[in-house]
């Protein structure tokens, strides 16, 4: 399967770094026009010229998910200067595990702001895009990045793998309601992968024993995420993978 997305236009959010970077340079290269969404404005601008030096269109809308009116306001902006969106990569994500008797309450409510409150406001700013792009006729994707955490226990790991839990679900909640308009909806659930998402962890003992787990043994790229959404996306429209789990295949 070789995509051709010429003509569609891929909204990425966590494009800044990890598997949404790669993802928005991949889809890109076959043809799309790609809204890079995070909030390292410098991260993001210096993608958006790397995208262009290679010949494809990219905008760069820093912004933060949580503020849903600003996911609001970068919604308005890639409907003016590219157009509908047709491939929503609902990606950003921050992961901050810790005892629950840590009572590390800042970290539960980030993880809640972004995983789940971003995840809901950014499908809220883009819906009326995909469903206007599907009812012209032309493929539409929602894709929403959760875990294999949604499905499996890891000490330390309790709020964040709820609220992955709540990306999967929605996810299937949302593939029946909006696959009925013609948009598909597919959740992607890693395993590890090297990205900078372990870099943000703030206990120790949790990071290190990450790090470790990640030096012993073969995880994912950014890349292997951003081949599996490329083809996802380059489906025919009456083809939904309604949830793909990515495994290193070293993985237990
Ligand atoms: P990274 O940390 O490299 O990427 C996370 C992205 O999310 C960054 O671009 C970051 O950009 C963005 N982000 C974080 N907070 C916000 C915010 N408030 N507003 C806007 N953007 C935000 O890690 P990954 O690429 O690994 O993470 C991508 C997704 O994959 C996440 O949802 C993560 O939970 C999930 N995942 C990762 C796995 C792994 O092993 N790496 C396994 C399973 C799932 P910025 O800081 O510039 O805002």
């Amino acid at each position: 399967l070789t995509p051709n997305l010429s003509g569609r236009v891929a909204v990425v959010t966590g494009a800044s770094s990890g598997m949404g970077e790669a993802t928005a340079r991949l889809l890109a290269a076959h043809g799309a026009a790609v809204a890079l969404l995070a909030r390292r404005a410098g991260r993001l601008e210096h993608l958006a010229v790397d995208i262009r030096a290679a010949g494809g269109t990219a905008v760069a809308i820093p912004v933060d998910v949580t503020d849903s009116d600003a996911v609001k306001a970068a919604a308005a902006r890639v409907q003016d200067e590219l157009g509908d969106a047709s491939i929503v990569f609902n990606n950003a994500g921050i992961m901050l595990p810790n005892p629950i008797l840590d009572h590390r309450e800042d970290e539960w409510a980030t993880q809640i702001d972004v995983n789940v409150r971003g995840a809901v406001a950014t499908i809220g700013a883009f819906v009326d895009q995909l469903v206007e792009t599907a009812t012209a006729g032309k493929p539409a994707d929602l894709i929403n990045t959760s875990s294999i955490a949604a499905q499996n226990l890891f000490p330390e790991f309790a709020v964040y793998s709820a609220s992955k839990a709540f990306v999967a679900h929605l996810s299937r909640h949302l593939r029946m309601e909006l696959g009925a308009k013609g948009v598909r909806v597919s959740d992607v659930a890693p395993g590890g992968v090297d990205t900078e998402l372990i870099d943000h962890v703030t206990h120790d003992g949790v990071r290190a024993h990450m790090a470790a787990s990640n030096e012993a043994r073969t995880v994912l790229t950014g890349q292997d995420i951003a081949e599996v959404v490329a083809f996802l996306v380059a489906l025919p429209a009456r083809v939904n993978l309604q949830e793909v789990v990515v495994m290193p295949t070293t993985q237990a």
